[in-house]
């Protein structure tokens, strides 16, 4: 369900590896700021995460496809969108060392200079994982 890809930044050419989707059990969400990558475990997020599967269509995701079931079976609750997920989940989160803020949707950045433009490195090709 993820990806992890080795690239170079545009403007300073140093390389990184950015990694994308999300996990089984966790989300990842980045600084809108520096890019710092912060994960949040499912758990952690209590009736937030309940009330989304609960919202959803189908299972989040096969790993959890008998869980989801039961969730959107039996949980009391309120569904929430996705969107209104992600906005309350955000809210959540802590403040970045830097200032800046965890978004779901916020871009990787290069860890040297936090460009957003980069290139796909091409001695390498991307890794797939999960
Ligand atoms: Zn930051
Ligand atoms: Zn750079």
């Amino acid at each position: 369900m993820g990806s992890s890809y080795s690239v170079i930044c545009k403007d300073c050419g140093t390389k990184y590896q950015i990694n994308e989707g999300r996990g089984f059990f966790f989300h990842k969400l980045r600084c809108d700021v520096c890019g710092r990558e912060r994960e949040v475990q499912f758990h952690d997020l209590g009736d937030l995460h309940l009330r989304f599967v609960k919202g959803l269509p189908g299972p989040y995701c096969l790993a959890s496809m008998e869980s989801d079931k039961k969730i959107q079976q039996e949980y009391p609750g309120e569904s929430l969108t996705e969107s209104r997920y992600h906005a309350e989940v955000e809210v959540l989160m802590e403040a970045c060392k830097c200032g800046g803020n965890f978004r779901f949707k916020a871009p990787p950045r290069c860890p040297n200079c936090k460009s957003t433009k980069f290139d796909l490195d091409p001695n390498s090709g991307m890794i797939m994982y999960d």
